[in-house]
């Protein structure tokens, strides 16, 4: 019976590549080759800069029978173009239609749409329905001949299919529109077909960038002088490699060629490339980007292809287990299982996805059940990875520490970090540090505090992900019109329907889900119609552990 149990789980946690989302840019050179002669057409008006202005066709998606799925993507959209509106400044905005003469894009057909009034970039949403992991593909199609030769037109493939398999919650929002927020990336800036048409800087060949700005960034970033270039992804297929951030030198940026699971972030090499196309400047060029520490001052070595040194702490060995670099979760070194990544040349932990701290569906997850109810795990937005074993004092489960997700907050100055274990809180003041469940509680074991002013620096997610209601960078939100509130969780109407803002709060609940409802009650009280209620007697000691059999899986891989 219990070889049954490991069996079944073990199949369970091999990984699930379901989130991984590949690039499919087929096409991405139709975008006809100007010649010198060209450069003639070059307006030399005087423009005024202001924000860029997107307009989306949507009716493919506006045509949908499923509602759930038709607000998600309206949403998304309307969220990754409020993202590039607080960002981007058109040096050279229209002051006419776009006139559209690329009349098949992408295999769409423009012809009874002749033009596009207030807009400096048209976006046609194409849906389509297909079984496999490619959540999304963009292609940009004409370039604006009478301005500056930047692109304004493209289109944008989005799978209904796969993204109505995900559940319908905060993550996986934030998800598709930072799939959204890449796809577009391809479009304004972010392909080989864009590269070489940069305004009057040579900066691309052989599949390596070296763009002004680019450079300053990355020698910056890894602390390499003598950097003098940069190199697109090399490995995957015609639409992954030649247009993303490789994914041994940045690995978590959200334009590496596939979506991993944990936080993938806007880091500040994306905006040295839209200044470097010189048609666009950027807003609060210092700000708007999220911190990224994959190979932050390792020096040169670090970008050495396939050296890959473990002693760099952002590469794993076959043991290795835990994600100690980015603190989210429990997963795998990817070298243990074969094209687990095929951007991948260093080895590097690949999370299992019933295991990642920030997915607040692993709440629900049925093998994550009793590391919910019983050991105090927490997978939300605000949940970290930690080492430590604590758990209720009648159990044997845990005798030594592992990795176990707790919803966590770190201090302004960086010097603490604030831990939620049950109605306690845990404090670490000092690396190293070793916390345990205060004495009056039901509760044994200890907790090993991280580094504390590494940890910190990788806390970047924003609280509820921003509510499905708006973007998140550097750690703080930025919301759709008629949404305020920290947390994008209030409408300006006062709708009463929002969580937070009419939240009840319910005696003795400890998590609440999205809707407010309670779904797990402090220690010693029992969940029942949304009541926590005391427990008279506390729960016979547990059968077997699932955290033990978790930590068996490095045997069987
Ligand atoms: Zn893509
Ligand atoms: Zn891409």
């Amino acid at each position: 019976m219990k070889s049954f149990v490991i069996i079944t789980l073990a199949l369970y946690l091999s990984l699930s590549l379901a989130l991984v989302h590949e690039c499919d840019h087929k096409g991405d050179e139709e975008i006809d080759v100007y010649t010198p002669e060209d450069i003639h057409l070059l307006s030399e008006g005087t423009f005024t800069p202001a924000p860029i202005r997107f307009t989306f066709d949507d009716n493919e998606i506006q045509n949908l029978s499923d509602q759930n799925l038709k607000n998600l993507l309206l949403k998304s959209i309307k969220t990754a173009q409020l993202f590039y509106e607080d960002l981007i400044i058109v040096k050279k905005p229209h002051q006419s239609d776009i006139v559209i003469t690329d009349k098949q894009c992408n295999y769409h057909d423009f012809s009874h749409y002749p033009q596009q009034s207030n807009s400096d970039f048209h976006v046609y949403i194409q849906i389509y329905q297909l079984s496999s992991n490619t959540i999304a593909s963009a292609q940009a199609c004409q370039l604006n001949e009478g301005l500056d030769f930047r692109p304004e037109l493209a289109v944008i493939n989005l799978n209904a299919q796969y993204i109505k398999s995900l559940e319908d919650n905060y993550y996986n929002f934030q998800m598709i529109s930072k799939i959204v927020i890449h796809e577009l990336f391809h479009a304004i800036a972010n392909s080989p077909g864009l590269y070489s048409r940069y305004n009057n800087i040579q900066g691309y060949s052989n599949n390596a960038l070296k763009f002004p700005n680019i450079l300053k960034w990355v020698r910056d970033h890894y602390g390499c002088e003598d950097l003098s270039e940069f190199p697109l992804e090399s490995n995957g297929g015609q639409g992954s490699k030649g247009s993303h951030w490789p994914r041994d030198f940045l690995n978590n940026d959200i334009n590496t060629a596939s979506f991993l699971l944990g936080n993938m972030v806007w880091s500040g090499i994306n905006n040295a490339l839209i200044l470097d196309s010189g048609w666009y400047d950027i807003k609060d060029y210092e700000n708007k980007n999220d911190p990224i520490n994959w190979g932050l001052k390792r020096g040169c070595d670090f970008l050495i292809t396939g050296k890959c040194n473990s002693q760099f702490p952002e590469f794993c060995t076959n043991q290795d287990q835990t994600d100690t670099f980015i603190y989210s979760g429990i997963g795998t070194c990817s070298s243990n299982k074969k094209d687990l990544d095929v951007f991948a040349t260093c080895p590097y932990i690949f999370l299992y996805s019933n295991m990642e701290c920030q997915n607040p569906s692993n709440n629900n997850n049925k093998y994550n059940a009793q590391l919910f109810q019983d050991f105090n795990v927490v997978f939300g937005s605000t949940s970290s990875a930690f080492q430590s074993n604590m758990q209720p004092k009648n159990t044997q489960d845990l005798s030594k520490e592992t990795v176990l997700c707790y919803p966590n907050k770190c201090n302004e100055e960086k010097t603490k970090i604030n831990i939620s274990f049950d109605r306690y809180t845990l404090t670490c003041e000092q690396d190293g540090q070793v916390l345990y469940p205060p004495k009056e509680s039901n509760f044994k074991g200890s907790l090993t505090c991280p580094i504390i002013k590494d940890f910190c620096q990788k806390q970047v997610q924003c609280e509820d992900f921003c509510s499905s209601n708006g973007y998140c960078i550097d750690g703080k939100c930025h919301c759709i019109e008629g949404v305020t509130g920290d947390k994008c969780e209030c409408s300006e109407n006062k709708d009463l329907n929002q969580p937070s803002c009419k939240r009840v709060q319910i005696q003795n609940c400890n998590i609440y889900d999205e809707k407010g409802n309670c779904i797990k009650c402090f220690s010693s009280y029992k969940l029942k119609d949304n009541q926590c209620f005391v427990l008279n007697v506390f729960k016979s000691k547990l059968t077997f552990s699932l955290l033990l059999i978790v930590i068996m899986l490095s045997l069987i891989f």
